[in-house]
């Protein structure tokens, strides 16, 4: 059976609550099972795959149809102040991606680090050089995986929606991972329609079509303070206007994979799933003229 390689895919986080048995292997068949179409691979907490299990994993998917994405390890930081610890996360990064690699995951998400003391300019361009230096090795070792920076929710990380459009920009070989739960966290808003188009419209004049046309998000709820994200919730118990974020993905004709975070996992990308393709068949734009699109476009 071939990936469905054209239109939105919709899956999870991890291993379906449905699943019998906690294997990522076993979550692949039922992932497919429940009419989903994507996982992503935890290796957050480190890179306990086996080869052995990574490529019966690759095996599985491609029978059922199901794409794979993987996350890497929560604890890299690019931007450590030790020295030792920057070089350990890159060559964890790197691991990741040939991990990913042997289990046939097309795209690696990563959290890029914190700021720490530093200013946000300086985290930039040392984020940056170890970044180029892991694109720079993968290209040599022809991983065939592409390397995602997340946007992300807190403001004590690294990651608003600029700094990893213009990494990107500068970085031949990086993409982006967009989370719209942490985009909204981090800045206490983008929660609309229009919010929504123009961040995708945004991404789209800064990287290209191409950009929105093999996506990867992030979604679910979230709750938050001044500080950014506190944690991820339910879409139903969130204030996030999921209605309208399927909206904007519609209109811009956005393509790729949907990665649903929320706890309830299966539960909310079902739902999300039902939703888009009720909205994508009813075909009607939301309360926003053709003009006020037009607008939008070249704000
Ligand atoms: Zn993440």
């Amino acid at each position: 059976m071939t990936l469905a390689s054209k239109g939105v895919r919709f899956g999870v986080a991890g291993i379906p609550h449905s699943c019998p048995e906690d294997s990522s292997l076993r979550a692949v068949d039922c992932l497919a099972s429940l009419g989903l179409e994507a996982l992503e691979l935890e290796f957050v907490h480190g890179l306990k795959l086996s080869p052995e299990t990574a490529g019966q994993i690759k095996i599985k998917s491609s029978q059922q149809g199901v794409k794979l994405s993987a996350h890497a390890p929560y604890f890299i930081n690019l931007n450590s102040e030790d020295q030792g610890q920057r070089m350990r996360s890159q060559e964890l990064l790197l691991n990741s991606l040939r991990l990913a690699a042997v289990a046939g995951a097309s795209d690696l998400v990563f959290h890029a680090g914190y700021y720490g003391h530093q200013t946000p300019e300086e985290t930039y361009s040392q984020v940056k050089n170890g970044l180029k230096e892991i694109l720079s090795i993968s290209r040599l070792e022809r991983i065939p995986v592409k390397l995602r920076v997340e946007t992300m929710g807190k403001r004590q990380q690294f990651g608003s929606l600029d700094e990893v459009l213009s990494l990107c920009r500068e970085l031949d070989g990086l993409s982006l991972c967009l989370d719209f739960a942490h985009i909204f966290a981090r800045e206490g808003k983008i929660n609309s329609y229009r919010d929504f188009y123009q961040v995708l419209k945004k991404v789209e004049r800064k990287l290209g079509r191409r950009a929105l046309a093999s996506a990867h998000i992030h979604i679910s709820g979230v709750i938050f303070n001044q500080r950014g994200e506190i944690k991820h919730i339910n879409l139903d118990e969130s204030e996030f206007r999921y209605d309208e974020w399927l909206q904007a993905i519609i209109e811009i004709d956005l393509k790729g994979t949907i990665i649903v975070e929320s706890p309830s996992l299966e539960t909310d990308a079902l739902r999300l799933k039902n939703l888009y393709y009720n909205l994508k068949n009813k075909g009607n734009s939301p309360e926003i003229s053709r003009a006020d699109h037009d607008f939008l476009d070249t704000e």
